[in-house]
Formats: C-alpha cells, sequence, structure tokens
C-alpha cells in the first residue's frame, strides 16, 4: 500500500467507475455491479440483464482452459451490427432518403471462421455482405456467405485467379463486385468476364483530396496508395464505352482510413464521393451504389474527441453526415438516391472480444520496510538520508526534493568508486524510494505542489507482470501506441491504492502497457490492488475485437491464445458456444519450421550420451524425456501447477 489519495476513505463504485473511465468507453456495454466486479450487458441498451466477467473468467479456468483467453461475447457483436443497420433506417426515415443501406464487414479486421461466421448469422437479418481483400479473403466471404441479397465487395489487387473465383460467385447469383483499384486492372475484369461470359458488376475506388487525421489517414489523400485518379477514372470510363459495358459500372467506392475520429473528416469524405458520383451518373454509368468504405472508430479512451484514441461524433451523426451529403449533392440535379454501402470493421467487432488475464507478480517500488537501526557506516549517507525522510513535511517539501535527488545521485557516485558495499546501495535505494513516497503523499495535500514533485511522481510505481503476450494478443499497443481499456474485472469495491504499469512476459523491454484511458490522472499508470494470496487477480483488455488477432505475433514463441466464445440466452443463462483451444508449444515450434520429431530424437539421443558420460541414469533420463514430451504438449503461456 503505498498511496493514500483522498478517495480512499468513502470508496464506491462510482469511483471506480471514474478511475477507470469505463462509464464512458464501456459505451452500452460494459460497467461495474454492486459486488465490484465488471458485468457485460450483453444486449446493449436494450436489456438490463448483466453477467459478471469475473464469474465467466473463474468458469473458463474451472474448465481447464488456463489464462489468457480472448473472450467473446457473441451478443455484442449482434446488437453492433443491428445498431449500425437501425440508426441507418431510421436517419433515412427522418430524411425521406429514397435509397436503402447495406453494410458489409471487411474481412480483413478479423478474419477468424467463428467471427465471419457470427457475422454473418447475426447479419442476416439485414442482408449484412462481405469485403474481400485477397483471393483467401474472398474464397472464406464467397464460403461464409450464404445470402444473395447480401454485397460481396472485392478490394485490393486482384489477379485473373481472383477476378475468375469472383466472376463465379457472379455466376452463381452473388452481388459480387469487383471495385477498380488500379488503372491495368480494368483489362483483366473484361478480358476474364469475356472469356467466362459472364457480365461484371464493376466499381471504381477513387483518390479522394480529402484527408482524414490520425494514425491510418496515409489510407485517403491524393497521394493514398490505393485507388484511382480523376484521369484515371475517365481512362476506364472511356475503356468501359468503348466496349459497350458502362451498365456495368455501378458502384463508387473510398476509403479515408480508419478510425476516423473527426466528424468533419467523415462529412468531407462523403461531400467530395457525391460530386464525382454525380459526375459518373452524368458520364452515363449506370451507378446505383455508394460505397464510404471503413472508418466509422470506436471511442477507445471514452474521451468523446478527436484524439487518435476516440471519436467526437455518434453513430447516429455518422449516419446523418452519410445520408444528408448524398442528398445535399444529388438532389441539386434530381440524380436518384443511391443504395448506401459502409465497410464498417472496427466499429463492428471491436466491442465484443475481451483480452483476460492474470496477473503473476509485483515488483514493487519498495522491497522493504525502513530499517529500524541503521547498520554500521564509514560514511554519512544513509544517516542523510534518514534525516531527509524525517524532514519531509509542508515547509520543507522543495528542499526534500532537492536533498533526495542529490543522495540518489551520490549514493550512484560511491558505490562506483567502492566507496560503500551492495548491501549499503540497497538500503540507499530502499530509502531513497520511501522518501519520494512520502514526498508524493505529502504533496496530495498541499495546495501548492513544487514542481519537482511532478517529476518524483513519474518515478513511484510498480510493475504488475502479466500473463499474456503483447506481441500476440495487443499488437497495436506495440506498433502504433494505440490505447486500450484496461481495469481489474473484480475487487471494485476495493480502493486500488498501487500506481503502476503493465508488463507481459516476454523479455522484450517494450512488452508493457504504460498508456491509459484516463482524463484527470496521468495517462501513463493505472491503479490497481494488492494481490492476494489466495486468489488470482485478473485484468481485462476491452474493446480488442478488431485487428488484434490476426496481426498478433510470435515473438518470443508465444502463441495463439485459448478464444471463449459465449452466447447469452434471454433468461440470463449462457452457453459456451466456441471453445478453441490455442498453440502448444510444439504448434508454435512448427510455425517457425522446427520438425518436431527430429527435435524428440534429438533431445533422446543428448539423454543417451548424458548415460553414456554418467550425467544421469537411465530411471533419470526417462524422467526427463517424459519433462519435454509434455512441455512441447503444453501451452506457451504461464501455467500454475495443478
Ligand atoms: C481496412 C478497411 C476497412 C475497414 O475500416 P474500419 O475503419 O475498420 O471500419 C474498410 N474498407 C477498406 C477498403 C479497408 O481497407
Amino acid at each position: 500500500m503505498r498511496r493514500t489519495p483522498k478517495k480512499v476513505k468513502n470508496w464506491s463504485i462510482a469511483d471506480a467507475s471514474e478511475l477507470y473511465g469505463i462509464s464512458k468507453w464501456g459505451a452500452e456495454y460494459f460497467s461495474i455491479n454492486q459486488n465490484g466486479d465488471v458485468v457485460v450487458t450483453p444486449f446493449g441498451s436494450s436489456s438490463d440483464l448483466q453477467i459478471s466477467l469475473h464469474e465467466i473468467a473463474k468458469e473458463i479456468e474451472d474448465r481447464g482452459l488456463a489464462m489468457p483467453a480472448i473472450l467473446r461475447i457473441e451478443n455484442i457483436l449482434g446488437s453492433q451490427i443491428k445498431q449500425l443497420h437501425e440508426t441507418f433506417r431510421k436517419v433515412i426515415k427522418e430524411t425521406g432518403y429514397q435509397g436503402e443501406f447495406k453494410g458489409v464487414f471487411p474481412i480483413k479486421v478479423n478474419q477468424q471462421e467463428q467471427v465471419i461466421d457470427t457475422i454473418t448469422r447475426y447479419g442476416r437479418a439485414y442482408n449484412h455482405g462481405l469485403e474481400a481483400g485477397s483471393k483467401a479473403e474472398l474464397i472464406a466471404a464467397i464460403s461464409m456467405l450464404n445470402n444473395r441479397d447480401a454485397f460481396l465487395v472485392c478490394n485490393g489487387y486482384k489477379d485473373e485467379e481472383f477476378i475468375d473465383l469472383g466472376l463465379s460467385a457472379v455466376k452463381m447469383g452473388f452481388k459480387c463486385y469487383f471495385v477498380v483499384e488500379v488503372p491495368g486492372e480494368i483489362d483483366v475484369v473484361l478480358k476474364r468476364a469475356k472469356a467466362l461470359k459472364v457480365r461484371p458488376l464493376i466499381g471504381l475506388r477513387t483518390k479522394l483530396n480529402t484527408q482524414a487525421e490520425g494514425q491510418w489517414s496515409e489510407s485517403g489523400g491524393e497521394n493514398s496508395v490505393f485507388g484511382l485518379t480523376i484521369s484515371q477514372m475517365i481512362d476506364v470510363l472511356d475503356k468501359l464505352k468503348d466496349v459497350d459495358m458502362l451498365d456495368c459500372l455501378q458502384l463508387l467506392h473510398y476509403h479515408i482510413g480508419s478510425q476516423i475520429a473527426d466528424i468533419r473528416d467523415i462529412r468531407a469524405g462523403a461531400m467530395e464521393a457525391c460530386r464525382i458520383y454525380e459526375e459518373l451518373v452524368k458520364e452515363g454509368a449506370n451507378m446505383q451504389i455508394i460505397d464510404f468504405g471503413g472508418g466509422l472508430a470506436v471511442d477507445y479512451d471514452g474521451s468523446q474527441t478527436n484524439y487518435h484514441s476516440s471519436r467526437n461524433y455518434s453513430t447516429e451523426e455518422y449516419c446523418y453526415d452519410v445520408v444528408e451529403s448524398i442528398i445535399t449533392v444529388l438532389d441539386k440535379n434530381n440524380i436518384p438516391h443511391p443504395t448506401i454501402i459502409t465497410e464498417s470493421g472496427r466499429a463492428t467487432v471491436a466491442y465484443y472480444s475481451i483480452l483476460l488475464f492474470n496477473i503473476l507478480d509485483v515488483s514493487s517500488f519498495i522491497p522493504h520496510p525502513i530499517p529500524e537501526v541503521l547498520p554500521e557506516s564509514t560514511n554519512d549517507l544513509l544517516s542523510n538520508l534518514m534525516s531527509t525522510y524525517e524532514l519531509v513535511a509542508p515547509k520543507t517539501i522543495q528542499e526534500c526534493c532537492n536533498d533526495v535527488l542529490f543522495y540518489r545521485n551520490q549514493s550512484r557516485q560511491l558505490f562506483k568508486h567502492g566507496q560503500i558495499s551492495l548491501r549499503e546501495k540497497a538500503l540507499a535505494e530502499n530509502m531513497v524510494r520511501h522518501i519520494l513516497i512520502k514526498i508524493s503523499t505529502l504533496a496530495t495535500t498541499l495546495k501548492h505542489i513544487p514542481r519537482d514533485v511532478h517529476y518524483i511522481d513519474k518515478l513511484l510505481y510498480d510493475i504488475y507482470y502479466g500473463n499474456f503476450s503483447l506481441f500476440q494478443s495487443l499488437p497495436d499497443v506495440w506498433a502504433i501506441d494505440q490505447i486500450f481499456p484496461v481495469m481489474p474485472i473484480h475487487r471494485l469495491t476495493e480502493p486500488p491504492l498501487n500506481p503502476a504499469i503493465i508488463s507481459d512476459i516476454t523479455c522484450d523491454c517494450d512488452g508493457k502497457i504504460d498508456n491509459f484511458p484516463a482524463e484527470d490522472h496521468d495517462r501513463s499508470r493505472i491503479m490497481l490492488h494488492d494481490l492476494k494470496e489466495d486468489e488470482e487477480y485478473y485484468l481485462g483488455v476491452f474493446l480488442v475485437g478488431a485487428y488484434q488477432e490476426t496481426l498478433g505475433d510470435l515473438h518470443n514463441l508465444f502463441g495463439d491464445t485459448h478464444v471463449v466464445s459465449i452466447h447469452v440466452n434471454e433468461d440470463g443463462s449462457y452457453d459456451l458456444s466456441q471453445e478453441l483451444e490455442g498453440d502448444s508449444v510444439e504448434d508454435v515450434l512448427t510455425y517457425v519450421e522446427y520438425d518436431v520429431k527430429a527435435m524428440k530424437n534429438r533431445i533422446k539421443g543428448l539423454a543417451e550420451d548424458s548415460i553414456k558420460n554418467g550425467y544421469i541414469n537411465a530411471k533419470e533420463r526417462k524422467n526427463i524425456l517424459h519433462l519435454f514430451d509434455e512441455g512441447l504438449r503444453g501451452y506457451t503461456y504461464y501455467e500454475k501447477d495443478e
């Protein structure tokens, strides 16, 4: 226990909710119940049914699936798809818009079969389709989308085989559109369509001038790699005109980037695209659809701002902006309202996955209490530190800041020159830390806080070791400093007293989380509870359903985690609808091309050789080989002893 913030005394669930921001980023899905557990409201705002994540985590472990695990709540995915469609329907009705809305899910956002299966099941009622960006994704899409009224949109570079696959989908009655991304593609489409005798469904991807702020904005703007410039679009148009196939050109597509935090960028992009659409109609193309791409953002930090981990608009405002842009531009020339497609990936799946892991250990900022008597020492460093500790008071706080930093430096120098021992250095370090905490705690009661205290505050944190790999399960935290909400999923009736950062179990110093959603306190720390002897401490990382799973890698050979999907029934019971075992050690070794059989043989040989040379006996050999066998079959993460 280290800090005594003002809140400790009358700590309540509301304080926990505010501290972790769950009422902001949790949307309608996550909150805290009276027992201090994080609960899921799987049906969103349409029902107040709640289930405890802590209960689920314990049940997962009881079934023999260890932490870490990804938990998917299928109903949340269903609610997100429903929300998008219902909101568009409402806006369409209110504005008198004449077209309809059809969504597609971009497979790249989470390709797992389970995910696509759940999307097509929940999306069926709305004819929610799929977007594919490669041959593999297209084959997956065709095999999963059992619905001819839903759209199949093909983006990405397409070779003949890709196009043949799509054309065969068209032959089978699917609305499969090729979005032409690069100028040469149209020739391949025309050639294969002729060969296979199919009228292709063609779309154009345009490069807009509009460029969105944010992490992913390179995919938009005039200099983006994808899409056609206006003059390239005209070339395609002329080509189609020449072969009398302008009727095949029906769709205009753009994508200015993912996680567009600012609604003004959404609006600007939509308006620009509508103008291009209008011109394509005037050129005689058989235009029917505008595909507004992805970009609908997720408010990861709950700040409702245009900060890159947030968004400054609601889904409803998004829908209004899209619909109104079309009306504003097209009504001037009485152009019929097109079908609207959006390719929302992130917003569709982010909420429905949660990464759960347990804390293995804590490296506490303070290793030991202050010694009652100082050992004999040849210099007065330790006694000076002791005096500084005793001196800390409101009037002397600045002086103590100076002193403690001075003595900290002095202890380093003395050690370097052989004037204090290892044990004396340990004592000095410990004393310094006690002083820093005393200063920092005192400062919370002062009106005027000296600037050095802010510096000192940054030095004070525990390191909590979480049983997970950042590189496997949260790659965007490492790669692009993405913020995800993190918090304990239980014990929230107790005030958390320890400022901390979270380290994973890879031995990479980048494998840490030290950026948290927070408004009024330091973003680089999270407050966590003391560990208890007899109880696991579980944390959840929320909103991880988009992009994290397939982008994750095998750093340090930590493999896929277990995945558990649950489906919550109306009566509050839930079924474990899917359970996928994570990678074993053997699996990950195979991924990096080890031949496990040969490895086993080599280890056998090594053991035999060890007998021959008198290191071990035959019985020890048996035990050792057994250990290796078990090791290969085991989970790649930290496993508790049974
Ligand atoms: C990645 C991508 C999407 C998904 O974007 P989100 O922001 O996740 O909704 C949609 N369309 C295209 C073409 C993409 O490349």
